[in-house]
């Protein structure tokens, strides 16, 4: 468990996020206007009348917006609700016309009901983070500041855009209950699972650079044992898994030395500082904004289907979670491994691609992935799995290392020539592994005869090791061993060169 030493003992942290992502959409969540906002589209040429917010104009509700929402849900093992109401969110900002924002009631189920992800803990077993609600509501438009001379714009052409926003839950019922997240490194695991799946689902990019994903964090602290949740506070707006995990760090730093001077933690809402690495108070409870939610009049109330539900439920493909589960019972991999190749749904893909149909590769080509492609990134197109030569340096495909590792298990090469294949291809050899193989004459001596003569030789050379080994000294195979390969230029076959050793030595 992670807990964080106070003067007066051990803490452990509470932390709760609220995560929006934005929705892939061609149209708007309540317009016909196109919701690709990206920052080559010229400002507010992506406007409806409805999006500039208009008098009189009616917000139409997009179908394929909500096909998204549950398809989402379904991927979150989460309850889809047959019927869900639209809420006006009132509060002024200059980026949001309306004036208030269309949401789903606070106090109701959305769309999205209760469901849950698994991550891995930090005691490195499965746990499951209780998610309480997804909700559809309007992203608002972009403000833009221009300091020479400094003058504000305002870009509508991402007002309206869909977000859905995931609210993990906190069983305050059942404190004992621990399926929330107790820690930065659970925070990021599980807003990578999010990511992921709403990656694989084609719901979102989720990409936090880029802005498509953004999360509030929420944190509470309290002495190891308590069986209560304190207060928490609420820090907005964060883009970075980096400051998210800063963040909390701080924050719970910061509360514990409230509690350990004997003050109170006040539910304030924070303010991250990332040059600095510190939170501060951006508006306290006193100022909290009630957002006098109230239904939407011009909306119906959101009716969903069983036969609806269904329909998307079998267009659904393979999530992260079950990728791994097959990863582990098929191929045999370690939960460790298989998380590492689940990472992202690319580099699944490219793990996928590279084993095709050959269970037996499975366990060298994951092998390969995490000691060796991994530490070179710039050597695997991990998205388009392209191939070719990128300044001196070869992309490296899933067929080259599938060829690779079949080499070896057909004897042609032993471990230590493929090594130098890889290397080969990474510093922008091109070629075929075989046609490396073959330039370099990389060939290994299977040849057992030719072996044999070798060993002999290294026998010969070697009496003192020799008696050491028949009187109980076994740790000296290794020694032979490595001899025998230096005699035979590394290209014997390490598996005959051990078995006849052993047959030699006795
Ligand atoms: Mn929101």
């Amino acid at each position: 468990m992670f807990t964080i030493k106070g003067k007066t003992g051990e803490w452990e942290v509470v932390v709760g996020l609220e995560t929006h992502i934005e929705v892939l959409s061609n149209s708007k969540l309540f317009s016909g206007a196109s919701a690709d906002y990206n920052p080559t589209v010229a400002p507010n040429t992506q406007v409806s009348m409805v999006d500039a917010a208009m008098p009189g104009m009616l917000p139409v509700l997009n179908d394929y917006c909500v096909d998204q929402a549950i398809k989402f849900g379904l991927g979150i093992n989460a309850e889809i609700s047959h019927k869900s109401k639209f809420a006006r969110k009132q509060y002024f900002y200059p980026d949001l016309p309306q004036g208030y924002q269309i949401s789903q009631p606070a106090e109701e189920p959305p769309v999205v009901g209760r469901g849950y992800v698994e991550i891995i803990g930090d005691d490195g077993n499965p746990k499951k983070i209780f998610i309480e609600r997804a909700h559809m509501e309007q992203d608002a438009a972009k403000n833009k500041h221009d300091m020479h001379p400094s003058k504000s714009f305002v870009d509508l052409n991402r007002s309206g855009v869909m977000l859905l926003e995931i609210v993990t839950f906190l069983d305050t019922k059942n404190p004992e209950n621990n399926s929330y997240i107790t820690s930065p490194d659970e925070a990021e695991r599980y807003l990578r699972e999010i990511r992921e799946i709403a990656r694989a689902l084609g719901v979102s990019k989720a990409n936090m650079e880029e802005g498509s994903m953004r999360a509030d964090v929420n944190v509470s602290v309290r002495p190891v044992g308590e069986k209560t949740f304190r207060t928490r506070t609420e820090t907005k707006n964060m883009v970075s898994f980096k400051f998210i995990k800063s963040a909390i760090e701080y924050e719970a730093r910061r509360q514990i030395e409230v509690y350990e001077n004997g003050g109170e933690v006040t539910q304030d809402t924070m303010r991250y500082h990332p040059d600095e690495g510190i939170t501060t108070v951006m508006r306290s409870k006193e100022n909290a904004l009630d957002y006098r939610y109230f239904p939407d009049p011009d909306l119906l109330p959101l009716i969903i289907t069983d036969e609806r539900i269904e329909r998307i439920r079998k267009t659904m493909p393979e999530l992260p979670a079950a990728t791994r589960t097959r990863y582990i019972e098929k191929y045999g991999l370690s939960e460790y491994d298989a998380t590492r190749l689940t990472e992202t749904t690319d580099i699944s893909h490219w793990f996928d691609a590279a084993v095709g149909d050959k269970t037996a590769r499975a366990k060298p080509i994951a092998n390969w992935m995490i000691s060796e492609l991994f530490a070179h990134p710039e050597n695997y197109d991990i998205e388009n799995q392209k191939s070719g030569v990128v300044d001196g340096m070869r992309i490296i495909t899933p067929t080259d290392l599938a060829e690779l590792v079949d080499m070896i298990a057909a004897n042609e090469i032993n471990g230590k020539q493929a090594k130098e294949i890889f290397i080969k291809m990474l510093d922008g050899e091109t070629g075929t592994p075989h046609e490396i193989a073959d330039k370099f004459g990389m060939k290994q001596i299977t040849d057992t005869s030719a072996i044999e003569s070798a060993v002999d030789e290294v026998i010969k050379n070697n009496p003192a090791q020799v008696e050491q080994y028949k009187s109980g000294k076994v740790g000296l195979l290794g020694f032979f061993v490595g001899n025998v390969m230096k005699a035979t230029a590394g290209k014997a076959n390490p598996a005959v060169v051990n078995e006849l050793l052993r047959k030699k030595l006795g």
